[in-house]
């Protein structure tokens, strides 16, 4: 895992999100993630192309609470990205978690990835 500074919440939504990114989008090699400043963590798939295999997805910077009166999970909304919807402009921290199960890429075709990727706005 890319990043020691996800907390344990993050680590644990981070590998959910990319399992299932890698499972459902099969030409998948990597997750490209961005890490917001107020800890939101905006990812979606890339392909070996380095164009964008998924949707756009989000771990909250907020961990879920339970609603005591239903006893329901719900994730609290991030005041900062709702006004700003996720400027990426606040990016403290970006990279690419890549799958483990495909066959490895060369150092230069994931360094082509990250550039086109990065480049782009994701
Ligand atoms: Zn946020």
């Amino acid at each position: 895992m890319a990043g020691n500074s996800f907390t344990e919440y993050q680590k644990n939504a981070l590998e959910d999100v990319c399992r299932l990114i890698f499972k459902e989008f099969s030409n998948t090699v990597g997750v490209a993630f961005l890490k917001l400043d107020c800890d939101c963590i905006k990812l979606a798939g890339v392909s070996s192309t380095g164009d964008q295999s998924s949707p756009m997805m989000l771990v909250s910077g907020n961990p879920p609470v339970i609603d005591e009166s239903t006893g329901a999970e719900t994730t609290p909304v991030c005041e900062i990205c709702k006004d700003d919807s996720l400027g990426v402009f606040r990016t403290k921290n970006r990279g690419i978690i890549w799958s483990n199960k495909k066959a490895v890429l060369s150092k230069q075709i994931r360094n082509k990835v990250k550039a086109k990727v990065f480049d782009s706005d994701l």
